[in-house]
């Protein structure tokens, strides 16, 4: 089966920074994905934080993933506040920095890279 195009205009994980890898869980509905906080809105000054699923795109709008998710009606997945591909630069994985400011950093687990 073809891999979904979508998939290949996905940002690299780590975005280039040294930030240790973080999500808030695996994801609830595809079971393969992790949950992980995006951060939306940085081009117009809207920030905000979803959470996202990486594979199925899944989108909270709180690390509660309990919550029933939203799906993003287009192609591309949008942020459910402004409408904006959650995928687009400047969008971005949250850093530990973004995700202190959400007041989300208690409901994350963060990876250690030691290797
Ligand atoms: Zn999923």
């Amino acid at each position: 089966m073809d891999q979904d195009e979508s998939y290949e205009e996905r940002p690299d994980r780590r975005d280039g920074s040294q930030d240790p890898w973080t999500y808030v869980g695996s994801c609830p509905r595809c079971g393969s994905g992790l949950a992980r906080v995006r951060l939306c809105g940085v081009a117009t000054r809207q920030m905000h934080g979803l959470v996202v699923c990486d594979e199925c795109e899944a989108i909270w709008l709180n690390p509660d993933l309990e919550k029933p998710p939203i799906y993003s009606r287009s192609e591309v997945a949008q942020s459910p506040r402004t409408g904006e591909s959650i995928w687009d630069p400047p969008n971005r994985w949250a850093t530990l920095e973004d995700i202190g400011l959400l007041g989300w950093f208690d409901r994350i687990v963060i990876e250690s890279d030691d290797d």
